[in-house]
Order: structure tokens, then C-alpha cells, then sequence
């Protein structure tokens, strides 16, 4: 069979996933004249962006073309998923653009979050990537909160000027982008996709002004993540949608805490202490003792310990172990994609089982 090329993007035509590029249902295709993927499709009659996965070849030689080009980057990340969503990488690729660093997906924080600590946080990783920023935002590109004061710091620093965006697929960048659009009203026609021959995805181009454009760049895959190995439905639950409750458990050593089936975590040594735990609220979170942690899991793997479930244990990594030696300050273990313990920096010896292929870490407590 010939290779069908979508006439919007050039994106190779393919009928299998919809995540990646040049996807068309089965049933659409041969229906009209027009070959056009199911993101051109929804680009051209709804103006809305609609995120894909590109590989990190693609992802870097798009990225590349940035480098050159005048213009301020927005840079996504999910805040309830900081390490798995930071490209570190892009600093090459940016160039001496100023950067507006923005957390997106706040309100699935604690109400009592303190935002300014926060975005000194956001401001301190960043640095820690050697990534100097022009300013730092939190919103909720799907509430709407924070947009306005963006909105305005874009207009500010772009003086004119072109803005790319960019972010790791998931992070919310389409929601944004949409919401963007919606706000400015009267561009809707205009918005068009360039195509970069090699790469299999160009930039959506959003006009601004006469002589400037907003540019979404396709989303690289976030790949160390829990969600990779869940179904849709158990996605659902360990998904936040809404504002996380923290759930504290007071730990003497020589207890585990087991987050559904996917974590467990287990206090080897240190003084009693709250382990506050942001996931889900629809994750259940079980206690048990260390020492009859790895019977519970034999027996109740996919039956009471859930995600995953019977039916995908056969599927399911088995878990790697990591021990983080804590002291003298606040921290969090992080499970990349599943949400963070906080840990108070009294003295603690903890190892986390986590599946094979998604270490957890460490970091400086984020709130
Ligand atoms: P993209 O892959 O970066 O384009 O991400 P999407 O815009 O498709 O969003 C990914 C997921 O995050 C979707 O389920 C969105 O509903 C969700 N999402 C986006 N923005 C927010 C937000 O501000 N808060 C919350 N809770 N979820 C969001």
C-alpha cells in the first residue's frame, strides 16, 4: 500500500495509536478526499491543539530549531509530577531565551500550599538544571487560576516577540494552549501547523499579532512513569483530580506503608515520626508491619493491595529497591507519576520498592 501523508502536519498516516502522530481511526479513513490526521482534523474544525508523542529524535531536532530564533520559552511542568516532567535537556536548545518557568496543575495541592515557597522551589530546581529563569508562575490551566497574571508576564517579557512553548506530553500543555486560544479572541482562523521535513510533527503556529506567532511544540514522552504499566481505568484512579487530602502517618521504625500495589515503602530505621503522603485520594494507602510486608504482598498482590490488579500482575515489573538515608532537612520521596511522601528530617533509614524501570527519589520538600 502507498504511504498516506497527512495534508495538514506531513505526519505518515497510521490508524494504530492515538497518542502518536498521524493517527486516524480506522473507521475515518477513505471517507473523504482529504487525508488528515485526527489533531490537523480537530486543529482546523474546533481550533484546538491536541498533544502527540514525538520520539526524543524528533523531539531534539524540533527543539533545535528554536535555538536560533528570537523569542521567550514557556516551559510546562506538571507540579504534581516535577521530576518526570522537567526536560532538563532543553538548556542547550533554548539558547539565551528567557525562560517563564510554569506549574501547572495547582490546584491539586493542598489549599494550604504557601505559593511563593513554592515558586522559589520551581525557581531552585530550575537552577539546579543550570536553567535560569525570566519568572515563575502557578496555575491551573484547567480551572483557570493563575492564567491572567501569565497572561500579562508573557505579554511583558515577549515585547513583541515570538513565544515557543514547550513540555513533556501529559503536563497539560494542550489545555493551556486551548485555553490561550479561547481567551484571544478574533486569531482563531489563522492557526496553522508547519511541517519540518525529517521529523514527523511540525509546530502549531498561533498567530499574536501581525508579525509574531505562539508556537506549541510537540510533547516528548515522560517515560519514567508509573503510568506506563496501569490500565486506563486504574490510571483514573491514581490520577489526581482534584485538591489532594494529605494523609499522615504517624511510623515507628520497623513499620511499611504499601501505596495500592504499585509502591511500598518501609521505615527500616530512625525515631517515630509523620509520614505525609500526597497521592490520590482514591489510591488506598495500607499499614502494615516491615516484618510481614513481603507475606501481605505475596497474598493480597491485586486483591487488597490495588493497582494493579490480578488480571495485570502477569504484566506488572516486579519491584527495584532504593534506600535514601534522610536527615536535618524536610524531604520528599518521590514515585515518579504517583505522587511524594514528605519526611519530617528527624533521622530515617527508608527503602522504596517501586517497579523495575522507575526509581523513586529525593528531593528538598516542595511544600
Ligand atoms: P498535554 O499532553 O501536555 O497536551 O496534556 P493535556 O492538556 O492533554 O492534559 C493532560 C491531562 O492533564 C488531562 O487529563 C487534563 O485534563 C489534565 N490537566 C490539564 N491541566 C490541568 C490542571 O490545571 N489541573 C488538573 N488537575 N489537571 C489538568
Amino acid at each position: 500500500m502507498e504511504e498516506l501523508i497527512c495534508q495538514g502536519c506531513g505526519a505518515p498516516i497510521q490508524t494504530e495509536d492515538a497518542s502518536l502522530p498521524g493517527y486516524i481511526p480506522a473507521s475515518a479513513l477513505g471517507k473523504s478526499d482529504e487525508v488528515i490526521c485526527k489533531r490537523c482534523f480537530r486543529l482546523k474544525h474546533y481550533n484546538e491543539v491536541q498533544d502527540v508523542a514525538v520520539t526524543d529524535d524528533d523531539f531534539f531536532t524540533l527543539i533545535s530549531e528554536i535555538s536560533n530564533k528570537e523569542g521567550i520559552v514557556i516551559k510546562l511542568v506538571d507540579i504534581f509530577d516535577f521530576n518526570g516532567s522537567f526536560i532538563g535537556s532543553i538548556k542547550r536548545l533554548v539558547g539565551d531565551k528567557p525562560i517563564i518557568l510554569v506549574g501547572n496543575k495547582v490546584d491539586l495541592l493542598p489549599k494550604s500550599t504557601n505559593h511563593d515557597r513554592l515558586k522559589q522551589w520551581l525557581r531552585g530546581a530550575a537552577k539546579e538544571y543550570g536553567i535560569k529563569v525570566a519568572d515563575v508562575h502557578l496555575i491551573s490551566a484547567k480551572r483557570g487560576i493563575g492564567m491572567p497574571e501569565l497572561e500579562e508576564s508573557i505579554q511583558e517579557l515577549r515585547a513583541g516577540k515570538d513565544v515557543y512553548v514547550v513540555g513533556s506530553t501529559n503536563v497539560g500543555k494542550s489545555t493551556f494552549i486551548n485555553a490561550l486560544i479561547k481567551h484571544s479572541t478574533g486569531i482563531n482562523d489563522a492557526i496553522t501547523t508547519s511541517y519540518y521535513p525529517g521529523t514527523t510533527l511540525g509546530f502549531i503556529d498561533i498567530p499574536l499579532d501581525e508579525r509574531s506567532s505562539l508556537f506549541d511544540t510537540p510533547g516528548i514522552v515522560n517515560r519514567q512513569q508509573i503510568a506506563h504499566y496501569v490500565t486506563d481505568k486504574d490510571l483514573k484512579t491514581i490520577t489526581p483530580n482534584k485538591e489532594i487530602k494529605a494523609r499522615i502517618y504517624q511510623l515507628n521504625d520497623g513499620q511499611t506503608l504499601f501505596i495500592g500495589g504499585l509502591a511500598r515503602i518501609d521505615f527500616e530505621k530512625g525515631t517515630r515520626q509523620p509520614f505525609v503522603c500526597y497521592f490520590s485520594n482514591a489510591l488506598d494507602i495500607h499499614r502494615t508491619k516491615l516484618e510481614n510486608a513481603d507475606a501481605l504482598y505475596e497474598r493480597q498482590k491485586g486483591e487488597l493491595l490495588t493497582p494493579p490488579h490480578n488480571e495485570q500482575l502477569e504484566h506488572f515489573p516486579s519491584f527495584q529497591k532504593t534506600t535514601f538515608k534522610i536527615k536535618e532537612q524536610k524531604t520528599d520521596i518521590v514515585i515518579p507519576g504517583l505522587g511524594w511522601v514528605t519526611l519530617s528530617g528527624e533521622p530515617a533509614s527508608v527503602t522504596v520498592h517501586t517497579p523495575e524501570g522507575v526509581p523513586a527519589t529525593i528531593r528538598r520538600s516542595l511544600i
